[in-house]
């Protein structure tokens, strides 16, 4: 189950990055009346196709580009939407199973310290610890404000 979570993350992953979103290989119509629906990109100084949008930080126009992604390093769009969406989907699925494994594995090997109500509430109030725990107080005392600054 593991290794075919990790194996669609990182192949959707790799193919988001990998393929070419931009309107480099896309030829303008040779028709006026079809080219006329056709936008003219002043960046990339040739017509593009309707419903695309030129990306400043890719230098391109991108069709039916949706953001630039700053997880995969460039541009959603039309050819790599379906990577992105099953990219979302298994990160969703792979972050829930690992959250339900850890908690089943703390559960099993420290059920005493798990399943007390002090640890759930330290769980969902992480700031509780500063009070709570006297051991981690003083360590905590200098980095909250390293943290509230970052
Ligand atoms: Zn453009
Ligand atoms: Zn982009």
């Amino acid at each position: 189950m593991a290794f075919f979570l990790l194996l669609n993350l990182s192949t959707n992953w790799i193919f988001c990055i990998v393929t070419d979103t931009s309107n480099n290989d896309i030829e303008p119509p040779l028709d006026p009346v079809e080219l006329s629906s056709w936008r003219f990109c002043s960046d990339c100084k040739k017509h593009e196709p309707p419903r695309s949008w030129h990306c400043k930080i890719c230098q391109s126009c991108i069709l039916k580009r949706d953001h630039h992604c700053m997880y995969t390093g460039c541009c959603i769009g039309h050819w790599n939407h379906r990577y992105f969406l099953m990219l979302l989907v298994y990160m969703t699925y792979s972050s829930t199973y690992v959250t339900v494994l850890t908690f089943k594995y703390i559960w099993s090997y420290k059920y005493d310290e798990f399943f007390n109500l002090n640890t759930i509430f330290k769980l969902f109030c992480p700031v509780s610890m500063l009070v709570l725990d006297s051991a981690s107080f003083l360590p905590s005392c200098f980095l909250l404000p390293t943290c509230l600054n970052a």
